[in-house]
């Protein structure tokens, strides 16, 4: 079994998610008393969400990428960053690490190809929904992503940063999100990914008017069954 290197803590609550789902896809997989074998590096949100409101990426890369020479010299076989929004340093990582970074987009994208998914609603914070780092590899697929209005990338934002991140889970907050959803299905969404990794916690199946494309889900999943 392979060693998988988790960067984690952007925010802990998800990263719970992960560590969860691996377990559970390898246990699912080999069955008996099986686990996976991860290393987590785990970072104080507050130091990276400061940096990434500064718009100081530079610096959140240097973070981050310390954190993956650490876990590839622990012995990681490949690097998973539990979060969307990071992946826009995913470049200048993947240039100090000899491992690869299995891509959250990337793993993505496969699902929505294999679902024949064509266009897609995106959901996440607002630099994920706003910038291409994340888009155009899903784009790179054919499958076209739309995205809220402004007002409704802040609620969604505001929901990510004020609550979902700090484990709160409210009603209200659901009924905005399916009514940001339902405005996607308006415009064509067949189905919508929800690119944040807390969302999850958030919004399921049975919420939603249209499929949901979980990447929580997906990129735990597919790291999981890259192990075995
Ligand atoms: N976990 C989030 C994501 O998947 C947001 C937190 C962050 O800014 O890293 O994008």
């Amino acid at each position: 079994m392979k060693t998988i290197g988790l960067i984690g803590g952007m925010s802990w609550e998800s990263t719970v998610s992960y560590y969860q789902i691996i377990n559970e896809t390898i246990k699912e997989q080999l069955g008996g008393l099986h686990s996976a074998k991860i290393i987590l590096y785990s970072v104080d949100f507050a130091e990276i969400e400061e940096q990434q409101s500064e718009g100081e990426w530079d610096k959140v890369a240097v973070i981050l990428a310390d954190a993956a020479m650490c876990l590839e010299q622990a012995g990681a076989d490949y690097i998973v960053i539990c979060s969307n929004t990071v992946h826009k340093v995913v470049p200048y990582i993947q240039k100090e690490i000899k491992i690869p970074v299995i891509h959250i987009a990337e793993t993505t994208a496969e699902v929505l190809k294999k679902n024949k998914v064509k266009k897609a609603g995106l959901l996440g914070t607002k630099y994920t929904m706003t910038e291409d780092f994340l888009k155009e590899k899903i784009e790179l697929s054919g499958i076209e992503v739309i995205i809220p209005d402004e007002k409704d990338i802040e609620t969604v934002n505001d929901i990510i940063f004020d609550e979902l991140c700090l484990g709160k889970i409210r009603d209200e907050s659901r009924r905005e999100c399916i009514r940001i959803i339902d405005s996607l299905k308006a415009a064509g969404a067949e189905g919508v990914i929800l690119g944040c990794t807390e969302i999850g916690l958030l919004i399921s199946q049975e919420d939603s008017p249209i499929p949901i494309y979980d990447t929580t889900q997906i990129h735990a999943n597919a790291v999981a069954m890259r192990a075995i």
